[in-house]
């Protein structure tokens, strides 16, 4: 993974600054959407865009003063509740809260998780690290599409979306638990908008690109003990490979307003992947 990083450091970095297009309107007019995982990064950002094309947006995060903080800073259309997507009943809950505020639920958006540490070698796998992955970033999906669709079935409609990741698509760097996990995201997407299209409810799901979120600087802090956090940032920026442009959280919260409004009216069961090129380049050696 170092090895990697630093060749990607003197191959592609080139000092660029990007830009992110802003989605403002009333594309969600009316709607109502609860996000796991918004405290921070793409939750929080995707909440803002939401908020800003018209919904009422529920926050939900495991980090209670965060959470707070972040509903405080979006104004009178947020509302945070402490979730952890952990457990099914903190699921069920946000999802009840949501119908009880608001009186439905238009958009489930299944963002929270997490990075894990794991070995190079999968001989040297901690089964319980893997458990714990899979339980933040898979069981809490099939969890919140269970709770998501329980109150959108008998609308027959709705909109359900997922975060997944571009190494569920190709595999991870040392990330096999995370890949993981990622690719059964996009397999819980793809069977469950199977069933739930009768009932007018499509699934999806968002693969970004590296961004240096929280998490991801959490977890590179941790491979580059002692990095200041300009040069992981720049790192993490670096394994773009679209000319001109960075990965920012804006980008895939732009992708969330899309798939969510009636532009994407008849988008189910896709994986939306947001990350300039990446996935079609042969290996990370280019
Ligand atoms: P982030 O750290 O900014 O946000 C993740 C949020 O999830 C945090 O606020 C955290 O408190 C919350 N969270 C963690 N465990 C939780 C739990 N058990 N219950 C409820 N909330 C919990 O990071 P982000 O990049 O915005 O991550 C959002 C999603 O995007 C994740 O699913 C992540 O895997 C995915 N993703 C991120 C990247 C990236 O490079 N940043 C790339 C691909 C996919």
């Amino acid at each position: 993974l170092r090895k990697c990083f630093n060749s990607r450091i003197q191959l592609n970095w080139r000092g660029q600054r990007s830009f992110s297009a802003q989605t403002g309107g009333s594309k969600l007019e009316g709607k109502v959407a609860l996000i796991t995982g918004a405290a921070s990064g793409i939750g929080k950002e995707t909440a803002t865009k939401f908020i800003a094309n018209g919904a009422k947006v529920i926050i939900t995060d495991i980090q209670k003063d965060l959470g707070q903080q972040t509903a405080h800073e979006l104004g009178p259309n947020a509302t945070f509740l402490p979730c952890d997507v952990s457990k099914e009943s903190d699921i069920s809950a946000a999802v009840d809260f949501t119908i009880s505020k608001h009186g439905q639920l238009d958009i489930m958006y299944n963002n929270a998780g997490i990075a894990c540490q794991t070995p190079p070698s999968i001989v040297d796998l901690d089964l319980a690290i893997f458990d714990r992955v899979m339980s933040i970033n898979v069981r809490s999906v099939l969890a919140g599409i269970k709770h998501g669709a329980r109150v959108m079935i008998p609308r027959q409609k709705g909109v359900i979306l997922c975060t997944a990741s571009v190494t569920g698509l190709i595999g991870g760097i040392a990330q096999h638990t995370y890949s993981i996990s990622k690719s059964s995201v996009i397999g819980i997407v793809k069977s469950t908008a199977s069933e739930l299209c009768k009932h007018g409810i499509r699934v999806n799901c968002i693969s970004p690109m590296a961004i240096p979120t929280p998490f991801v600087m959490e977890e590179l802090n941790k491979y580059f003990p002692g990095v200041e956090s300009e040069k992981l940032a720049k790192m993490v920026n670096d394994f773009g490979v679209l000319k001109g442009a960075v990965c920012e959280t804006g980008d895939i919260a732009n992708a969330a307003v899309y798939l969510a409004s009636d532009d994407a009216k008849y988008v189910s069961g896709h994986n939306l992947v947001v990350d300039g090129g990446f996935t079609t380049m042969k290996s990370l050696d280019f």
